[in-house]
């Protein structure tokens, strides 16, 4: 394999301590924690049919299982967390893989042991269940256990249950894994400058935002033609995948291939769908925008490796050290609570940001337990947009910080609210930016890249959603080919870019790297959700000051405590309205005007 040039970048040598967790891979603290979990797991033998008996188990007991269960998941998280954090470092790194392996079989192994509580809880009548979770005593775990019981109709026996753990780990989870390995390990090789340059996909999807078109056709021409070259393999995964998650619908009796992330999510199909088709019917923004864009780069019409372009005179490239900077204000001045708890992330290491052969390529916070900090990885080129992804996983950091006051049952967030901090904390940083600037041309540039961004978390993720849909409803018919994916993504695509886009037909390939298909499925429409529901509140921000603030944090610090809807109420939020959806766009709307005025004026 062909070396990667010695990595530049203001990130260079930012890399997290995870010895918080553990010292190294081999650290014998990871066996011992392992054993003792696993014999407080077999103690927890103890409230085997304790729940099943007439009239149902005492309060006093029921609590007391929980906690246990807290306690064991508490340490199970840590291990788990270190070893998927060791493995995004660099899942190249064979040690890696092993402990990644060892450590998933250990915890299943160790989860099987704990699987009859949740089935038990399931089985109890409605009317004791509903008794139960009406008791003072239980009122903390309220919102986990009423939860829980709407998977009731779902859930398979046992033995059935502790099979199909097992089953996934050399199935769907390896082939999540081989989809890991085959992406962090793709290299694209691209002429520049005279040179010969080997980049990893990060490096690569970053050209598409240079300013030499020339230089963005090849990179993107390039990126396609390296995933072309996997797409039989990719087309494998994905199309098992697919099947996997059908069969396992059937044995489940869900409905639908989305029902179960819906009930996951706590959110409603019908919410969903009036959110999706809405979405739709804005479609027309982005190609009003991509007219004016291409007006201002003096193009007859875009072709998708401009979609990113710079449109202006750069805004200029930002050290990591400045982006800190930039961040911690912008942050400090909607809150000292929040630029605080940043603060933190750089100060004691909390963040790899550098780029490295064989590291996870994208961004993500994980906020593995209350016990523990989140930690964030990303992969820090130094221009606005990396910028805007270290606010955005930092917004995900300070809320799971700010939840580490619930236990962990109640500690993550449902889906559709967990990207609520994140895309509020780029709204902050794109606010202070564009408060500095006073240039036409940079003002410009911000709008522009701030209303791309928004694009990229509504209707792109809207699109990717829309191909998922289209994939599975294929599969019910017949096995998926590379070719039938290709046709289903451009499919997807053309609805959104109509002719205000020339697409390239190499863009068949663009299904294949993203990682939601293979690991989330159904994941994406939760960044629709995120982003329209921070664009009304942000709204809210606006019109009503500091007074905002507290409603705001108490949201994040309710982690996962109990449904979205529940702790939307408190900001006046209705999902169920269509038009709390329009408004969102309305604000959008507002951004692209914004924009179009500044480009005549200009
Ligand atoms: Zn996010």
């Amino acid at each position: 394999m062909p070396e990667m040039p010695p990595a530049t970048g203001s990130a260079q040598g930012i890399r997290w301590d995870l010895r918080a967790l553990f010292l190294s891979y081999n650290d014998p603290q990871i066996a011992s924690c392992l054993d003792h979990c696993r014999k407080r797991a077999e103690g927890f033998a103890r409230f085997r049919n304790a729940l099943a008996v007439p009239g149902g188990p005492s309060p006093k007991t029921l609590v007391e299982a929980l906690q246990e269960l807290e306690r064991i998941e508490e340490t199970l998280s840590r291990v788990a967390s270190y070893s998927s954090l060791l493995y995004a470092a660099d899942s190249l790194k064979a040690e890696h893989q092993d402990l990644e392996q060892k450590i998933e079989q250990r915890v299943t192994d160790i989860r099987n042991l704990l699987l009859f509580f949740e089935l038990e809880w399931l089985e109890l009548d409605e009317s004791t269940a509903v008794n139960l979770v009406q008791q003072p005593v239980l009122k903390p775990y309220r919102h986990y256990l009423t939860s829980l019981r709407r998977f009731r109709p779902h859930r398979l026996s046992e033995a059935e249950e502790r099979l199909v753990n097992e089953k996934d780990n050399t199935g769907r989870n390896a082939f999540g894994r081989l989809f890991s390995e085959i992406t962090s390990a793709l290299t694209f090789t691209l002429e520049r400058d005279g040179r010969r340059e080997e980049l990893n996909l990060s490096q690569i999807l970053s050209l598409l935002h240079e300013p030499e078109r020339e230089l963005r056709r090849r990179a993107m021409d390039t990126l396609y033609h390296e995933l072309s070259r996997h797409g039989q393999v990719m087309a494998f995964i994905y199309d098992n995948l697919i099947q996997d998650h059908l069969t396992m619908d059937r044995l489940r009796h869900y409905p639908g291939p989305m029902t179960q992330r819906h009930l996951s999510n706590e959110i409603d199909p019908t919410t969903v769908n009036t959110m999706m088709e809405i979405t739709e019917t804005n479609y027309r923004i982005a190609q009003e925008y991509f007219g004016v864009k291409a007006r201002l780069l003096r193009l007859p019409r875009l072709a998708l490796y401009d979609q990113y372009a710079p449109v202006a005179k750069e805004s200029g490239t930002f050290s990591y050290d400045r982006a800190r900077q930039m961040i911690l204000e912008a942050f400090a001045a909607f809150s000292p609570v929040f630029s605080d708890l940043a603060a933190e992330f750089f100060t004691r290491k909390w963040i790899d940001a550098e780029i490295r052969k064989g590291k996870n390529g994208g961004a993500f916070c994980a906020s593995p337990s209350p016990q523990l900090h989140p930690y964030i990885l990303c992969n820090y080129t130094d221009n606005l947009r990396d910028v805007m992804t270290v606010a955005h996983e930092l917004g995900h950091g300070v809320h799971g910080c700010l939840s580490r006051k619930q236990t962990f049952l109640n500690y993550d967030t449902p889906l559709t609210i967990a990207e609520t901090a994140s895309v509020f904390g780029e709204m902050l940083v794109f606010d202070y930016l564009a408060e500095r600037q006073t240039e036409a041309q940079i003002q410009i540039a911000l709008l522009a890249s701030k209303i791309e961004d928004i694009f990229a978390t509504v209707f792109r993720q809207n699109v990717l959603t829309r191909f998922e849909q289209s994939a599975f409803s294929a599969r019910k018919k017949t096995r998926l080919t590379p070719d039938h994916l290709g046709s289903l993504w451009l499919e997807a695509n053309g609805k959104l870019y109509r002719d205000a886009v020339e697409i390239p037909d190499n863009y068949r390939w663009g299904w294949s790297y993203i990682p939601h298909f293979i690991h989330t499925r159904f994941y994406c429409y939760s960044y629709v959700f995120g982003q329209l529901l921070v664009l009304s509140l942000y709204r809210m921000y606006r019109e009503t000051g500091k007074s905002f603030v507290p409603t705001y944090l108490a949201l994040l610090e309710a982690g996962g405590s109990d449904s979205p809807e529940a702790l939307l109420k408190p900001l006046d939020v209705d999902i169920h309205d269509a038009q709390f959806w329009q408004k969102g766009f309305d604000e959008l709307d507002g951004l692209v005007k914004r924009f179009n005025d500044l480009v005549n004026k200009g």
